[in-house]
């Protein structure tokens, strides 16, 4: 699938792919959750997200107006896989959106930021990130080196 360039993929993730949402949004991708009891009035109103790409497995799900790809695949590392080649999405952006409430994440001074990280993390990294929305703090560990791994093996 082409894209604008300059332009990275939105994403909305229909209610089976939680998992997968959080993984895109680790990676720098914004990604909407649309929950089971969102679903309905969410369908009723597909045509309001022409701009982003609807991850679903209901294939009884058909829309001229919004892009659609059909993923059957229940684990989310698959899950992932797949659509990291699909799309060819990259690391660039990691740590850019809070995993769970899809909002941008800032920067944030070590120092100052000092008694909401777990001693051992200020012990060993200098980078920090926040969510303004829910104030979880982010820092590059072992989840996202392992995340980066299984990036790279995508691509060997
Ligand atoms: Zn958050």
């Amino acid at each position: 699938m082409e894209f604008e360039k300059g332009k990275l993929p939105e994403f909305i993730c229909d209610s089976m792919f939680g998992k997968l949402a959080k993984w895109l949004r680790m990676i720098g991708y914004f990604v909407i959750y649309i929950k089971g009891t969102e679903r309905k009035n969410f369908l009723n109103n597909i045509d309001l997200f022409r701009e982003k790409i609807f991850i679903t497995k209901d294939k009884k799900i058909k829309n001229e107006n919004i892009k659609i790809f059909y993923l059957d695949e229940i684990y989310v590392e698959k899950q992932f896989k797949i659509i990291v080649k699909e799309f060819s999405l990259n690391f660039n952006n990691a740590f850019t959106i809070c995993m769970e409430c899809n909002e941008m994440l800032l920067k944030k001074d070590k120092e100052s930021n000092k008694e909401k990280i777990p001693a051992f993390v200020y012990k060993n990294f200098d980078e920090f990130y926040e969510c303004k929305k829910c104030n979880r703090i982010y820092w590059k560990g072992s989840h996202f080196q392992a995340m980066q791994e299984k990036l790279k093996a995508i691509y060997l």
